[in-house]
């Protein structure tokens, strides 16, 4: 690495204007863990996400997934169609309630779920289709919507990639019975760690009450609570602290996801036509727009060219890795060709909110420069 050259790191945590001051004025309050900024949140949240949809905000997106799970009835022996390419806190849950995750094939062109394979392996116990947007890319929902439509089963969206994609005009979030947001450390929109269940009005009823050991706390709050529990809840609750992160996230939210995605532009004309280099969801389709929360591409060789931009000061990573190779998943392993395919090509490089144009254009030179 030269001398002048900053190190591009893959990730870092988007820390919004505002947001430092937000957190000093909530830790002056009575409220610290949930409170009324946890209201104000879901309530932002709502109104921008989920076309004014119930959300119900909890202390991580795997609790979200496992609150979308319980909700959608799956129990012990039920199958569920899921993706085996995405982060681990999509299937970790599935197995709290042992239930089945049937691993579906992906697309080479997008690493998103396959319809076709989905559909090839509904059976009579499928009880739900989970999908993950890869990088902020969607999904093909229209397919998806239809299998899930003749079986009468949810589909569970983890949009834990796409805050602030859409999909035939509509933003991820008001498009199926359940999605999911994480607000983890370096997705799009922060809370520490945090994440975001939108769902129908009934179940976010029932939501409120799980993330709270069964409590319905606004009865309670308003002392109509008869002191029963009835539900098994759990302890996920967003707190007043991760929530005034949030909510600062949420006021400089179009800046922060228009300067991703003019990043991802730039690395894709930057990639183009680089032999033995494919880009990943950057498939011309007007029904989708892509949140941009990676940048991943498939590449021959990719220890090596990892190996060039490490030498130019360059982070990379592959990041995510099938499921089924997890000892917990081992026995879940079916035919997923398509993932065999990409298994030991693909790649994401540097994107965040800390990143100028011209970081972009250094690391697509590295690439360009060969590997
Ligand atoms: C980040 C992430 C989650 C949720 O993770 P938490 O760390 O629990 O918020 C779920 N699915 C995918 C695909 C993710 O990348």
């Amino acid at each position: 690495m030269s001398q002048d050259q900053q190190p591009i790191v893959l990730f870092h945590p988007h820390i919004p204007e505002g947001g430092i001051s937000a957190l000093s004025r909530t830790l002056q309050t009575r409220w610290i863990g949930q409170g009324p900024q946890v209201e104000e949140f879901e309530r932002r949240f709502s109104e921008r996400f989920c076309r004014g949809a119930p959300a119900v905000a909890v202390s991580s997106g795997t609790s979200a997934l496992h609150l979308a799970y319980l909700l959608a009835g799956i129990a012990e022996g039920d199958e569920v169609i899921t993706p085996v390419f995405t982060c681990t806190a999509t299937n970790i849950p599935l197995l709290y309630e042992r239930a089945v995750p049937v691993f579906a094939d992906i697309q080479p062109d997008t690493l998103n779920i396959d319809p076709a394979s989905v559909r090839a392996l509904i059976t009579e116990r499928t009880r739900a289709i989970v999908c993950v947007h890869y990088g902020g890319f969607p999904c093909d929902m229209q397919e998806l919507h239809a299998i899930a439509r003749e079986r009468g089963i949810p589909v569970i969206e983890d949009a834990a990639h796409a805050l602030g994609a859409t999909y035939g005009g509509e933003p991820v979030g008001s498009l199926s019975e359940y999605t999911v947001f994480s607000f983890q450390a370096v997705k799009h929109l922060t809370t520490g760690d945090g994440g975001m269940l939108a769902c129908g009005a009934r179940q976010a009823q029932l939501a409120k009450r799980l993330r709270w050991f069964g409590i319905d706390r606004e009865a309670k709050l308003g002392s109509r609570w008869e002191n029963d529990i009835r539900e098994i809840g759990y302890k996920y609750q967003m707190t007043d602290i991760a929530a005034s992160l949030g909510l600062a996230g949420l006021n400089g939210w179009e800046d922060c996801l228009a300067l991703r995605k003019r990043l991802l532009v730039e690395y894709h004309e930057g990639l183009r036509g680089i032999p033995g280099l494919q880009l990943v969801g950057s498939v011309a389709d007007s029904r989708r727009e892509h949140a941009a929360w990676t940048c991943t591409v498939l590449v021959d060789g990719r220890a090596d060219l990892q190996r060039k931009l490490r030498e130019a000061g360059i982070e990379s990573d592959p990041v995510h890795f099938r499921n089924d190779k997890y000892s917990v998943f081992e026995r879940y392993r079916g035919q997923a060709p398509n993932m065999d395919a990409v298994e030991s090509r693909y790649l994401v490089l540097p994107l965040h909110t800390r990143m100028s144009g011209d970081d972009v254009r250094r690391v697509c030179n590295v690439v360009r420069a060969g590997w």
